[in-house]
């Protein structure tokens, strides 16, 4: 019972200072509501694997704030792009990847409406399915 109320209470400071959305998937996993394994996480963002990946390394990059795709960025959010390219340099380092490639879907392309940037490395990667 004490536990579920922790919960609750940082989600509820969660919810007010990233602007977490109710529906949202990436907002429920940056809360813990939906359970995920972060490969990192920051002040500012979460990484974990894509749960449908497209080539052996494939990790999602996600501010904690919810911005809606790359079309709803604003000026005061750079911080939050910074810190996800951060984590994308980490994660590279890390996994002592050679050779990567960073990508954001857009418009029809984004299926989840929650900011991310996809981390894709090894030696095929399936584009068809991105
Ligand atoms: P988009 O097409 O929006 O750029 O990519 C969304 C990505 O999120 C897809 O590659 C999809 O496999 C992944 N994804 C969707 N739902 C979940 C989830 O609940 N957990 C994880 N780990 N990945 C998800
Ligand atoms: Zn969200």
């Amino acid at each position: 019972m004490i536990k579920k109320a922790k919960f609750l209470a940082k989600e509820a400071q969660l919810r007010i200072k990233y602007m977490i959305s109710k529906d949202c998937i990436f907002c429920k996993i940056v809360t813990g509501e939906i359970k995920s394994n972060f490969v990192a996480e920051t002040e500012k963002v979460v990484a974990f694997a894509d749960i449908n990946p497209i080539a052996e390394v494939h990790f999602l990059i996600v501010p904690k704030k919810h911005i809606e795709s790359v079309l709803t960025i604003s000026d005061s959010e750079a911080s939050d792009l910074m810190a996800m390219h951060e984590v994308a340099k980490k994660l590279i380092e890390d996994n002592k990847l050679d050779a990567f490639r960073l990508a954001y879907n857009g418009g029809r392309f984004q299926h989840v409406p929650h900011l991310h940037m996809h981390l894709l490395a090894g030696k095929k990667i399936d584009w068809r399915k991105l």
